[in-house]
């Protein structure tokens, strides 16, 4: 009997630059078709992160010095102790936060700017965005996700923040007309100065083409960091929870390496750029 045995490339984190902070794994406002992560699909799981697991990692990683800690989800804003997250973690490095933007009113910008004011670190933010046609962003994501995304660009902006707008082209549109198309949205407020990145989707049940790893050339956001989150220490905050991004329980021991074997990988892959690290 042949049998044959396929082997995962191993990625090995080069430098630990980026903390992902999952504040929580399902809890979020909205629903958007190309999500990575499988929500329940009608309950609400309030599922948020302890604070304490957060001071504790950020001990553990006292003599680590990151570059930025991103506090992700699902959608991190819905996390009740919030705020007092992000003074603790903008006292260890610079903090970004991924979000959708609905929860950044005027009146929050004017706060975050505050916090950022009393902190050494600064405040960084991925605003998703997929489309500059409201109808078909709201398709995608939630309707009113359009409006939300451009006000809380509009009100980061005023007060002097240069958020990163987080394409995923959905629609596997040209890249050119879509980056014009959103430029043109924010170029009154701030032109020329808009930062946008669009990411290619993948569909996460896709076969996994067992091809990639001699495709691998590009940075990964696990070569340059980990995810933090409630059940313990993942590669990337795609694979967080998942076993096959498992790397330990805490930061005092937990593994540098990590088999690409995941359709996930191939949205890396095929990005050839990190997905949620800022390069
Ligand atoms: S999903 Fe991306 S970042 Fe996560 S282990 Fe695979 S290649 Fe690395």
């Amino acid at each position: 009997m042949n049998t044959t045995v396929r082997k995962s490339q191993i990625a090995t984190m080069k430098n630990f630059d980026n903390l992902f902070i999952e504040m929580t794994a399902k809890y979020c406002n909205q629903k958007c078709k190309y999500c990575y992560i499988d929500f329940p699909p009608f309950k609400k799981v309030e599922d948020f992160i302890e604070t304490e697991i957060i001071e504790n990692a950020l001990k553990d990683l006292s003599n680590t010095k990151i570059k930025c800690i991103y506090l992700t989800g699902a959608e991190p804003m819905t996390h009740p102790n919030f705020n007092s997250i992000l003074r603790l973690c903008l006292k260890k490095s610079a903090v970004c936060i991924c979000t959708n933007g609905s929860f950044i009113n005027e009146k929050k910008a004017r706060f975050l700017k505050k916090v950022e004011e009393e902190s050494t670190n600064e405040i960084f933010f991925r605003i998703s965005l997929d489309h500059y046609d409201e109808i078909k962003n709201d398709d995608i994501r939630y309707r009113g996700a359009y409006r939300q995304a451009v006000f809380a660009v509009k009100h980061l902006m005023r007060y002097n923040f240069t958020p990163i707008i987080t394409v995923t082209n959905y629609y596997n549109e040209n890249q050119q007309v879509l980056w014009e198309g959103i430029n043109k949205l924010f170029s009154d407020k701030n032109p020329g100065k808009t930062l946008i990145e669009i990411k290619q989707w993948h569909d996460k049940n896709s076969v996994v083409n067992t091809n990639i790893a001699e495709k691998i050339q590009h940075k990964l956001d696990c070569e340059y960091g980990r995810t933090l989150s409630t059940k313990g220490i993942y590669s990337c905050p795609f694979l967080s929870g998942d076993y096959r991004g498992r790397c330990g329980s805490n930061f005092k021991d937990y593994s540098k390496n990590i088999p690409l074997e995941t359709s996930f990988c191939m949205t890396c892959i095929k990005n050839s750029t990190q997905m949620f690290g800022i390069n």
